[in-house]
Formats: C-alpha cells, sequence, structure tokens
C-alpha cells in the first residue's frame, strides 16, 4: 500500500481514492504540487520567476494542469551564475572532508523522503512509483559515491624527478558549473552530476527540463535543509532562453547536459565555442540480439522490462531486438505475450505495469511512428495505439513491430516510447554490422548462454554501454556512464571518476628547494 512518508503537512493532505479495484491513500497529484511552486534558487533564496511564461504542464496519467513552467530568462541565469561565482572562493577552499558532510546528510534526507519524492516524480512524469523509487536509488548512489571525494580527488606525487626536484599533481575545481537535465529521469539525472561537481568545490546552476521541473526543486529545498552555504547550488527553471545564457555566460565554466541528440550536439558546439568545458549526452537508438541458445523466459521478461519500462522513455531502453536464426520464432511469439499482458495505467496505482508517455504530443508521434513502420512493411503484432484507458491521459500501449526492412527510416529513428521492433539476422556479426551502422552508440545488449558468443559481441560492439543477458545496462555510479557516436559529445562521461576529471582541472607543480644535494647549475 502506497504510504508516503513526507513532511507533516503532507500527511494531512492525503486522500483516500479508488484506484486498482480498492481503497488506497494517496497524495493526490493537486495536493503534492501545492507544496512545491515553480521558483528559482538563488544565492540561498527562493524567489519567483521573473521571465515570460512557457510550457503548460499536465499530468500525463490524468491530463490535469499542475502548473506553467516559466521560459525562463538571461537576467535570472545571470543573478544565479552571480551568486554562484560568489560562493566559489569560499567553497573551494573549505576542505573537502567537510564539503561531503553535506552530502552524507542529503544521502540521509532523499532516503527519509523516497516515498514522497517518488510520488512527485510520478505526478509530473508519469512513470511507476516503483520506477519513480528505483531512479531515486540511482540518484542517491552517485550522492554515495561523491561522498569518498577526498579519496577520489586525490592527485600524485614524485619525489626527486630530478636531484633535489620534487613534482606534485593536484586535481581544483573549475568554478561554475551548469547542470542541463531532461524530462525522463527528474531526479536521478540531476544527481549524475550535482554531488560530484559540488564535492570537487565547484559551485552550481542547474536548469531542469521545464517540463517536469517539480522533482528538482523539490530536491534543492533538500539540499538546502542540509545547510549548503547558499550560492553553491542554485536553480534556474525556463526553456531554451535560460539553456542559451548558460552557454554563453563567460563566468560558466563547465557545462553538463543531458537530453535529445539534435540539442546535446547544439550544446556542445555552442559551449564549447566559449571556450568552456562540455559534455553532453545524447539520444539513442538501442539494439538487444538474441541467440536461439538464450533462456527464453527470462530473455522475454528483460526484454520487456527494458523496451516498455518507464514507458519506453529511457535512453538506454532497448528499440529494435535482432533475433538470431531460429531464435526469431519463439522471440516473436513470447515477446507479444508479455507486450498484451502488461497493466498500464496512472503510475500512482502500485498495480500499474506502465505509465503514459509524457504529453498528449508525444503520445500522437509514437503513434504516427507507429503508422510509419506499418506502412513500411512492418506488422504491428501488438498495437499501443487502440489501448483504452478510461482517462484523459496520454497513454500508448506496448507495441512490437514485426519485420521493419532494413531501409526504413524508423530503424534510424528513436521513438521514446513503448515501441520495440523485431528484425531478424543470420549471425552475431550480422547484428553487430547493423549496430555499426547506427548513428547512435549508447547501449546494445545480447542475450545468450554462450560465452564464445558473448565474448564476440562485447568486444566488437560499437556502443559504449554493453550488457551481456542485461536489458538496460546502465552502469553503477562508480563506473562511467558512457554513449558512442551521436549517443554522446564530449570527452569525460557522467559519473564516478570520470565526473571527478570532468570537474576538475589538474595543476602540476615542480618545486626545489635548494641545498647542497640539489641539482647544480
Ligand atoms: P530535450 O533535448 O528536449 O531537452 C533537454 C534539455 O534541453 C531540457 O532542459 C530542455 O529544457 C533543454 N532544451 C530543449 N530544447 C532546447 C533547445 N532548442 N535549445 C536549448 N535547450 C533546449 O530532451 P528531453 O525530451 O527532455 O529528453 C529526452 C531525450 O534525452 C531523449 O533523446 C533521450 O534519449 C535523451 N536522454 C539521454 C540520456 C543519456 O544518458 N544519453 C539519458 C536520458 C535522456
Amino acid at each position: 500500500m502506497f504510504n508516503p512518508r513526507g513532511s507533516s503537512a503532507l500527511q494531512q493532505c492525503r486522500f483516500l481514492l479508488p484506484i486498482g479495484g480498492g481503497l488506497r491513500y494517496i497524495e493526490t497529484p493537486m495536493s503534492l504540487l501545492a507544496t512545491t511552486q515553480i521558483r528559482n534558487f538563488i544565492g540561498g533564496q527562493w524567489v519567483a520567476p521573473t521571465s515570460d511564461a512557457g510550457l503548460e504542464l499536465k499530468n500525463p496519467a490524468t491530463g490535469e494542469p499542475i502548473g506553467q513552467s516559466p521560459a525562463g530568462s538571461a537576467a535570472e541565469v545571470d543573478a544565479a551564475v552571480q551568486a554562484a561565482h560568489a560562493a566559489f572562493p569560499a567553497w573551494r577552499s573549505t576542505p573537502a572532508p567537510d564539503r561531503v558532510q553535506f552530502l552524507f546528510k542529503l544521502k540521509n534526507l532523499l532516503e527519509t523522503h523516497l516515498d514522497e519524492l517518488a510520488a512527485l516524480m510520478t505526478t509530473e512524469n508519469g512513470k511507476t512509483l516503483s520506477e519513480s523509487k528505483g531512479e531515486l536509488r540511482r540518484g542517491i548512489e552517485n550522492v554515495e559515491v561523491a561522498c569518498g571525494i577526498p579519496v577520489l580527488m586525490q592527485g600524485y606525487s614524485m619525489e626527486d624527478v630530478a636531484p633535489g626536484i620534487d613534482e606534485i599533481m593536484v586535481r581544483q575545481p573549475l568554478g561554475v558549473a551548469a547542470v542541463i537535465t531532461p524530462f525522463n529521469f527528474p531526479l536521478m539525472i540531476p544527481l549524475w552530476f550535482l554531488p560530484y561537481a559540488i564535492a570537487t568545490g565547484n559551485t552550481v546552476v542547474l536548469k531542469p527540463s521545464d517540463r517536469v521541473p517539480f522533482s528538482a526543486i523539490r530536491l534543492v529545498e533538500l539540499i538546502h535543509e542540509t545547510g549548503l552555504p547558499a550560492g553553491v547550488v542554485n536553480l534556474v527553471n525556463g526553456g531554451k532562453p535560460a539553456v542559451d545564457a548558460l552557454l554563453d555566460h563567460p563566468m560558466v565554466r563547465a557545462v553538463s547536459f543531458v537530453g535529445s541528440t539534435p540539442v546535446a550536439q547544439y550544446v556542445y558546439t555552442r559551449g564549447s565555442a566559449s571556450g568552456k568545458r562540455v559534455q553532453c549526452q545524447g539520444g539513442a537508438k538501442n539494439h538487444v540480439v538474441v541467440l536461439p541458445d538464450a533462456d527464453q523466459e527470462t530473455t522475454t521478461r528483460i526484454i520487456a522490462d527494458s523496451a516498455f519500462g518507464c514507458a519506453g522513455q529511457r535512453c538506454l531502453a532497448v528499440s529494435v531486438t535482432v533475433a538470431i536464426g531460429e531464435a526469431k520464432d519463439w522471440f516473436r511469439e513470447s515477446i507479444a505475450a508479455a507486450a498484451a499482458d502488461l497493466k498500464v495505467g496512472n503510475g500512482l496505482d502500485p498495480s500499474t505495469q506502465m505509465g503514459p508517455v509524457i504529453t498528449a504530443a508525444s503520445r500522437e508521434r509514437v503513434m504516427g511512428l507507429i503508422g510509419q513502420g506499418a506502412e513500411q512493411g512492418a506488422k504491428a503484432i501488438v498495437d499501443g495505439r487502440g489501448i483504452n484507458t478510461s482517462s484523459a491521459g496520454s497513454f500508448v500501449g506496448p507495441t512490437v513491430l514485426d519485420g521493419l526492412p532494413a531501409t526504413s527510416p524508423l530503424m534510424e529513428t528513436e521513438i521514446f516510447g513503448p515501441v520495440l521492433s523485431v528484425v531478424h539476422a543470420d549471425s552475431v556479426d550480422e547484428a553487430i554490422q547493423m549496430i555499426e551502422r547506427s548513428a547512435y552508440g549508447n547501449a546494445s545488449s545480447i542475450f545468450t548462454s554462450s560465452g564464445a558468443s558473448a565474448r564476440r559481441f562485447r568486444n566488437a560492439v560499437s556502443t559504449g554501454n554493453v550488457g551481456v543477458n542485461i536489458g538496460v545496462p546502465a552502469p553503477m555510479a562508480y563506473f562511467p556512464f558512457s554513449g558512442w557516436k551521436g549517443s554522446f559529445f564530449g570527452v569525460m562521461h557522467a559519473q564516478g571518476r570520470d565526473a571527478v576529471e570532468f570537474y576538475t582541472d589538474k595543476k602540476v607543480i615542480v618545486e626545489r628547494w635548494p641545498r647542497e644535494w640539489s641539482r647544480k647549475f
């Protein structure tokens, strides 16, 4: 049973609602969001946005209006960047073991508020409660890893590189870092960056997705509760105007971005042009290869979860299954049965297995792409366009397209909805070549009981994340979240040691204290 453990104010807003055939206590979407107005957080103060109105926001599961994002403005961005810049000198000289104390507190607060935050994410994003909790746990994992900064940030040194001369490498923070995030993981993706940025001594301006601002606002409220000094973390809401202002601001030294490939490319180009350090994670089109010797039941279950979990709105979601040889017959049947069996509905209902896509426009787009697939020769053996839900939410049912021709433009299109294409190949090498031709390189997986086939695949495949009998190969926080080709622009990735490298500059000190034993000139 859903039992939020929020603040006492939240608990007073609980309502008994008929859900899933029974009566359950839940926070209504409005009561949750009423506690969290869309505001900016600048220099330790919550301030009302002053820019024009931006996107209208609706609960994806009900169609109910839940707010309006501001467009964001250069003036608001400037105020946030100035606050971050002013906070930087004191924060960078705060000892690292002291800096991470705020992260230990944040971890505890995120865990204490896990149910409340999950309900908030589900309300604004549409994913199921268990998906929201899972997402937050992956985010907390990054907070935990960043608590190890006193070890991770260490440099190295060597005595006597010449007689009496020592050499020392230290890592120092950059200054103000901008973090720009997408709608599909409202909390996890800010947490891919923010903990490392501040633990290494930088100050931050977070610009969350203007389609899901509430979760990030609540996150920053909790960050504020840790007692973090004013200006170390700032929040500006908005869309393109806010992003452009961050990219052009001379005081912003680093930009971390996650979103679609065209915007990632734009952010990378514009940010780099003004000399910033930029890392941009882009879109994806992920393949999974199924061999005839794969375990049929677990393979089907795991691939169904990868394709339809979060309504297919994951950058690691599988979009194309390449069934090898006779795997095509059993896989087609078993995945169709699994897709047809999923319970679609409001993610706040604990029995729901798949929620809606983010907006009505997104639903129309996904349905249009299913139609294109059918026109281009695929057969929709499960067709999510016919889904019948009683609410006004933006639902698309799980869809399986069989036999999409290799020439179809849909083979290259990121659908970002619950649509899985099943195609066929004769060998693992043919599948590897198919993946090689993709413009994206986020992730791929193989399902097999053959070590030799798995070894061949993981060695040769052209993606940055690889799963072997894993459907969503999401690296743990102490590994980089990789991504190749059109799925990533930059050098250092999110998470772990890469994040430490990204948010720091190396300084090398060559040192001599002249004595009789030092080098003579
Ligand atoms: P998006 O590109 O529309 O938006 C991402 C961010 O950029 C948001 O903060 C948004 O406000 C801003 N933005 C949007 N349009 C802009 C523009 N024209 N100029 C400047 N800024 C702009 O992405 P989305 O729809 O929110 O997220 C889904 C996309 O993100 C998918 O393509 C998905 O694959 C990708 N994604 C990738 C990863 C990864 O790790 N590679 C992870 C999650 C999501």
